[in-house]
């Protein structure tokens, strides 16, 4: 891999179309002398064929590819390392900056191909069963660096002649999405976009550990898929595990959620709780039923993930007949719930195992 690509666009200055939604690349487009409609032939040739050279933009004219030249650049990181489990996941780690590194996770399925992406750079909200939360948090990713991941994702599969693009995405990878909220939702809109990634809403899931004031913030800015990380039935045991809940405790993030869902057309099937299987921790059957009672009038589903571990964690993931236990009261009292198989263990490419390999800088002092 070849550092220097990577960080070209800093050194030098130019704008980054990646970084850019549409409304934005039609401004930049005026401000150089030309009509809207050549950035939405600018995008075809950025979202369509994958070209990140102007020089290739044919239909463009020679001025306007010249001015592109020495003014933008379409630059997106490129993957650097590549693992690849057993059950089809693929894990692709991107170097940015400093040796700082990200993760990528595709998920092929029989209808679908997901790409769970990062936000961030670490995470700074430490829950204490999550290993992304143990490395040092460094920064958000620009909106270049959220979209470079579907993109260098769809051009890996199209170079393989894998018949498929990215058809969902999931913001589940390394970062909390709503403590990035300007440059998430940018990249949502570039996704959405029907001149760019083209996904609908329902196939977009934005997963929180529950930043209240964002998620209000969410509520008038973009549209997509909720999924929220509860992972207790009570503020003493969240409060526990997963530090934020002692800012946003459950009542204040569930009634935010409950906003959400009334403006909402993605999540027409209800929000979906997340809820990992902690062994002795969450997981009793008086756990189910207070959940059960808890999430009473709000239209959700429940995703219960085993617990997947990781170097250095004090925790052990619940057994199988605890989680079937589990399981079965929170359907007794009429919620849709599903046991997550839990894809790339074997490569540290599931839920709470990304680290993007930065373990120099891993934390394990803060047990509980
Ligand atoms: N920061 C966001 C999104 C990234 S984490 C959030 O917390 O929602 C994606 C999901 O994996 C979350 O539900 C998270 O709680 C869960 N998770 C974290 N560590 C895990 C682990 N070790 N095993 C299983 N799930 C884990
Ligand atoms: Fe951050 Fe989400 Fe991990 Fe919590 S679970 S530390 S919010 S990435």
């Amino acid at each position: 891999m070849n550092k220097d690509i990577n960080i070209l666009n800093i050194f030098t200055n130019k704008i980054n179309l990646l970084d850019l939604n549409r409304t934005e690349i039609e401004h930049f487009i005026e401000s150089l002398g030309y009509k809207e409609f050549v950035a939405k032939q600018i995008m075809r040739w950025i979202y369509k064929y994958y070209c990140s050279d102007f020089k290739e933009m044919l239909n463009l004219n020679k001025k306007l590819r010249r001015q592109l030249e020495e003014t933008a650049c379409i630059f997106a990181p490129k993957f650097t390392r590549e693992k690849i489990s057993c059950d089809g996941t693929i894990k692709w780690i991107t170097s940015l900056d400093n040796n700082h590194n990200i993760e990528t996770v595709y998920i092929p399925d029989k209808n679908r191909s997901t790409l769970c992406i990062s936000s961030q750079i670490g995470c700074v909200l430490n829950c204490h069963f999550c290993a992304t939360g143990k490395i040092n948090f460094k920064r958000n990713l620009k909106v270049s660096e959220i979209i470079a991941q579907i993109w260098q994702a769809n051009k890996t599969l199209k170079s393989r002649n894998i018949n498929t693009s990215i058809t969902n995405v999931v913001f589940m990878g390394m970062g909390e999405p709503l403590f990035n909220l300007k440059n998430v939702v940018s990249a949502l809109k570039i996704i959405l976009d029907i001149y760019a990634f083209n996904l609908s809403k329902r196939r977009i899931t934005i997963s929180t550990s529950g930043i209240v004031p964002a998620l209000n913030k969410l509520v008038n800015m973009v549209d997509v898929n909720l999924a929220i990380s509860l992972h207790a039935s009570n503020d003493v045991t969240r409060n526990i595990i997963m530090p934020i809940n002692t800012k946003y405790n459950i009542a204040s993030l569930l009634s935010s959620v409950s906003q959400y869902l009334k403006k909402s057309n993605a999540n027409h099937g209800g929000v979906t709780i997340e809820y990992v299987m902690l062994h002795g921790i969450n997981d009793s059957r008086q756990n189910a039923e207070e959940l059960a009672r808890l999430l009473k009038r709000l239209p959700s589903k429940i995703n219960l993930i085993p617990w997947n571990t990781f170097q250095g964690a004090h925790f052990l993931c619940s057994t199988d007949n605890h989680i079937n236990i589990f399981a079965n009261v929170l359907r007794k009292n009429g919620f849709t719930t599903i046991i997550r198989k839990n894809r790339g263990q074997d490569i540290n490419a599931a839920c709470g195992q990304l680290t993007g390999d930065n373990t120099k800088n891993i934390n394990f002092n803060n047990k509980i």
